[in-house]
């Protein structure tokens, strides 16, 4: 490590607000029955019908032009980073600090990507970190694939992950005035950034039919991007090596750290939630460290947080599975 790195890293931990991402062992789930789930239809016809659209999207996709389908392509990259670069290591974990103008970006591109306000995605996440696998556990793994790949949003939650999150210090959250912005006009934006920019632009730039336009970069890429990030939720707590610490079900897992563009590594992740990179491995599958890494060379990010090599081999050979010794 470089001594302009240890300064940075130093500044950026002394600095850093408290986020509350650290899994708290003295919470215990309540004795007795488990209160009855309470299905919210509303949610479940929406899905539903999400899902039927982004099956006709896939459908339409072999009479798709090349242009479009770049398109959907860069639709799902912004969106997803609206997600990772976001929601998550930025405003959930602040692992790394960003500009108003990479803020600003971030914001739009969470609209585009449709997953609840940033606020909300934020508080969700924090509680997700400090419970996890428990009642207070806004997708509980140990509830099953379905669940926490989607059956959380299509029931009230359990009352314990209401209380948690509303416990949580969150004043971090709404002293940013890009996240309370966009929470304040989020029915406009995600109407603006979710289903017209995606639908709009193919069509009027290079004549594509609004019809394909609104099934293939919208409701097929919204659905993509949707699936990607819920699979880190679902197959990443179930299906993976734990390298890093074995008495914790999130796992290292390939296939979503591809298709969730960097967040499968969930075994590390949750053993170091701070870190800018959710990964030893840098950029290795991981474009949204990449990005991070490309706003931190235009000087629009700085102070990424990142775990030692010491400190991980140290809690590798202390808590981990003994996986990653025959590499
Ligand atoms: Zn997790
Ligand atoms: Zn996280």
């Amino acid at each position: 490590m470089t001594e302009l790195t240890k300064r940075l890293r130093g500044t950026a931990a002394a600095e850093a607000p408290l986020v509350e991402d650290v899994f708290d062992d003295t919470y215990r789930e309540k004795d007795g029955p488990k209160p009855p789930m309470q299905i919210v239809w509303r949610n479940v016809i929406l899905m539903t019908l999400l899902h039927f659209g982004a099956l006709y999207g896939l459908y339409l996709l072999p009479s798709t032009s090349v242009l479009t389908l770049a398109w959907s392509i860069l639709c799902f990259l912004i969106s997803a980073l609206g997600v990772t670069a976001g929601a998550h290591r930025l405003w959930s974990h602040r692992s790394y600090k960003a500009s108003l103008p990479l803020r600003i970006f971030l914001a739009i591109a969470n609209s585009m990507a449709f997953q609840n306000d940033i606020y909300e995605w934020a508080r969700d996440h924090r509680v997700h970190h400090k419970y996890s696998e428990t009642d207070a556990d806004p997708h509980n793994a140990v509830r099953g694939f379905f669940f926490a790949h989607i059956g959380w949003l299509l029931v009230r939650k359990h009352p314990d992950v209401i209380e948690k999150g509303q416990r949580l210090e969150l004043s971090d959250l709404k002293q940013d005035q890009v996240v309370m912005f966009q929470r304040k006009h989020y029915k406009p934006s995600i109407l603006l950034m979710c289903f017209i920019f995606p639908t709009v632009v193919p069509w009027y730039l290079w004549g594509e039919s609004l019809w394909l336009a609104y099934f293939v970069p919208g409701l097929l890429r919204y659905a993509l991007v949707l699936n990607a990030t819920w699979l880190v939720n679902s197959a990443a707590h179930m299906w993976g090596n734990r390298p890093y610490d074995q008495h914790i079900n999130p796992r290292e897992n390939k296939f979503v750290a591809f298709s969730a563009i960097g967040e499968g590594f969930h075994n590390y992740h949750h053993t170091f939630p701070y870190d800018y990179a959710t990964s030893e491995f840098g950029c290795r599958l991981n474009l949204t460290t990449c990005f991070i890494d490309m706003m931190c060379r235009l000087g629009l990010a700085t102070d990424c947080k990142k775990v030692s090599r010491e400190q991980v081999l140290a809690r590798k050979q202390r808590t981990g599975d003994g996986s990653h010794r025959s590499g």
